[in-house]
């Protein structure tokens, strides 16, 4: 199968301005990536090249990152948690979390939030990541033994050369009546490219990603390699496009603490009131639930 479709983006990244790459959006994979499809996407993180690189908004590394949007990432993890609650069947909850970081935050915060982690497992190609309470890490995913009725891929499948392999490899590991919850950044919309038209690079443009999702792509990728139900209507984060638009100073791609956003919020109340609640494709990321019957 040879990739083929019309060119959406040539320029920099946001890492690096003297990049050129060429982003497609291909209509064999049904979604937008770079090309070519570069043969080692996935040797930045076994490398461990990837969660020590210094960030385009001045964090020292990823974690340093997440640290810094701590107040928003809780609140957004606390809803993740609460609609995996939801939608698992069975009980207790035995979540595999594939791309854990080299902190495994979400797995910590699970465990903040009573969980206890029996029997959960993380997937992380850095070496250097270690496994947090009663979850084991793995560098490998064929290494992880036996299922688990909640698999959760945040931020990963625009990292990966092989979204398609990985969503396969992932239902073989999912029990019937599990749900598998996969959030990636929406982007390329019609809102962002307006907000920010013509910029080069474009702000969601980054080196690391090779694919880029928005929700029809996302849901067209999963359905079409297992007989998943979608199991909700997609999630949308921060409406970063309207931050843009009415000219917010943001320092990133979100909000940096909960009171950013309920300024947003306050001018535009039924943004407050859609975001993260699921509305029109706004938004930077886009997060959907898909069970396994
Ligand atoms: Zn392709």
């Amino acid at each position: 199968m040879t990739c083929e479709g019309p060119e959406i983006y040539r320029g920099p990244t946001v890492e690096d301005a003297e990049a050129e790459i060429t982003i497609i959006r291909c209509e064999k994979c049904g979604y937008a990536h770079v090309f070519p499809l570069p043969q080692q996407a996935e040797e930045r993180y076994s490398s461990g090249k990837y969660f020590s690189a210094q960030r385009v908004s001045g964090a020292a590394c990823y974690d340093d990152e997440w640290v810094k949007l701590r107040e928003y990432n809780t609140l957004v993890y606390d809803k993740r948690l609460r609609a995996i609650r939801r939608f698992a069947l069975s009980s207790p909850l035995r979540l595999l979390d594939i791309g854990t970081g080299l902190v495994p935050r979400w797995l910590m915060h699970c465990s903040d939030r009573g969980e206890t982690l029996e029997g959960w497992a993380g997937v992380e190609l850095d070496p250097r990541a270690r496994g947090y309470g009663e979850a084991a890490i793995f560098h490998d995913l064929d290494a992880v033994q036996g299922t688990f009725n909640a698999i959760t891929l945040w931020y990963v499948l625009e990292h990966v050369a092989d979204p398609a392999g990985l969503l396969r490899r992932a239902w073989e590991k999912l029990e019937v009546g599990g749900v598998l919850a996969v959030e990636v950044p929406n982007d390329f919309s019609y809102l962002q490219e307006l907000a920010f038209k013509g910029r080069k690079p474009a702000p969601w443009v980054s080196s690391s990603h090779v694919n880029y999702f928005n929700e029809d792509a996302l849901r067209l990728l999963v359905l079409e390699i297992a007989p998943f139900a979608a199991i909700n209507d997609a999630v949308y984060t921060f409406p970063v496009e309207i931050a843009a638009l009415l000219s917010y100073s943001l320092s990133g791609n979100y909000p940096h603490n909960v009171n950013e956003m309920r300024t947003l919020g306050e001018q535009l109340p039924q943004l407050a009131i859609r975001t993260e609640c699921g509305c029109a494709p706004i938004g930077r990321s886009v997060c959907m639930f898909f069970g396994k019957e």
